[in-house]
């Protein structure tokens, strides 16, 4: 028979790759989508591949209709349980904190409760971040021991559902529930207000004569950058040991903001001194400096991250810039 995996935030970066995955080795997804998001619109983009694929069955619910979500974890019992709906920016979350905490914790608590209640042996996925570690430890590299103070609403939720998640795998007959602590990872299907895609899209617009500057925040801040296509892989491999265990899943390498810029710009044959403008709108009331992340556990037990960030921002960049060029 076939596994079955539910994934929340099925039409964002991850979700979408994780789906084209997932069915690429036989599963059946559900994929849950906000029904508020894509009525009218149409906003099936990141998953045009496969959305005719009849292993794909999407299901609009809004994960924080906790009844819903517990029912829909009782009527399907599912092998595998990926959460990834989130409100996913850091930035955003400073002014939409409640909103936040109810996504990205209470939420990610209720689907667990419902979990142990209706369907114990699915296996269950936390999208945790390297933003739980806030900006306490300097250069060091952050592995799953290093201390957690986050510094953002968002991460301060993020917080409280890995503790969640840990919390139910200790307990008495305790779940397969694992964190995946991710450090940022990009793709073309990133959302356009974060600032890696900020940055090759403006960079694009520039370039094709669209747009004259662009708008940034924090230059200095620097970010272990991956690939999100192949980190989903990542997240299926945490739920297919023999064991359940957090793991951090990172490159080891952190760019500064300012070396994305530079990059894209040499790609795009531009002077980064004449594409950036500083812009305080983008400064953050509190801001985490530098997460750069250790990979051992995850590479000694067997996924070995190798995309290289340069290779995704460039990616990044000729899809902007062709898509630009058709007009979308
Ligand atoms: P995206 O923002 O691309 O996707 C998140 C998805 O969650 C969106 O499709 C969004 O839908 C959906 N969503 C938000 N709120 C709800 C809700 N109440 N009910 C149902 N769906 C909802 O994020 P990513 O794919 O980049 O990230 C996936 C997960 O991994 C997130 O939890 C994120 O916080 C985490 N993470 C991401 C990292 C990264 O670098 N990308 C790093 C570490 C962790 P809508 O379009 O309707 O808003």
């Amino acid at each position: 028979m076939s596994k079955t995996a539910i994934i929340t935030g099925v039409l964002g970066q991850d979700g979408s790759y994780l789906t084209e995955y997932l069915l690429e080795l036989g599963y059946i997804v559900f994929g849950i989508h906000r029904r508020i998001s894509t009525e009218g619109s149409g906003r099936f983009d990141n998953i045009s591949s496969v959305i005719n694929n009849p292993r794909l069955r999407l299901i609009p619910a809004d994960i924080c209709d906790f009844q819903h979500m517990t029912f829909l974890i009782r009527d399907l019992k599912p092998t595998e349980f990926y959460s990834l709906a989130a409100m996913s920016h850091v930035g955003h979350s400073f002014s939409e904190e409640v909103l936040t905490h109810q996504t990205n914790a209470t939420a990610v608590a209720a689907m667990l409760n419902a979990i142990a209640a209706y369907s114990p042996v699915t296996r269950f996925y936390q999208a945790s971040t390297s933003e739980l570690y806030g900006g306490m430890s300097g250069l060091e590299r952050l592995s799953e021991d290093s201390p957690m103070r986050p510094n953002s609403p968002y991460a301060i939720a993020k917080l409280s559902a890995f503790h969640s998640a840990r919390n139910y795998r200790e307990r008495k007959n305790g779940l397969f529930a694992v964190n995946g602590i991710l450090f940022n990872h990009e793709s073309p299907r990133r959302g356009l207000d974060f600032a890696p895609r900020k940055i090759t899209r403006g960079v694009a617009s520039i370039k094709l004569g669209l747009q004259n500057k662009l708008c940034m925040g924090n230059m200095t801040a620097r970010r272990d950058i991956g690939s999100a296509k192949e980190y989903v892989r990542g997240m299926h491999h945490l739920l297919s040991l023999g064991a359940p265990v957090d793991a951090v899943i990172a490159t080891g390498k952190a760019p500064s903001i300012w070396d994305l810029l530079e990059f894209v710009c040499h790609l795009a044959d531009l002077k980064p001194e004449d594409v950036y403008q500083e812009d305080p709108r983008f400064m953050r009331p509190s801001d985490v400096q530098i997460l750069v992340g250790d990979n051992s556990k995850i590479t000694s037990l067997g996924f070995h991250p190798k995309v290289k960030w340069e290779q995704t921002l460039q990616e990044m960049y000729e899809h902007d810039y062709n898509a630009l060029l058709k007009g979308k």
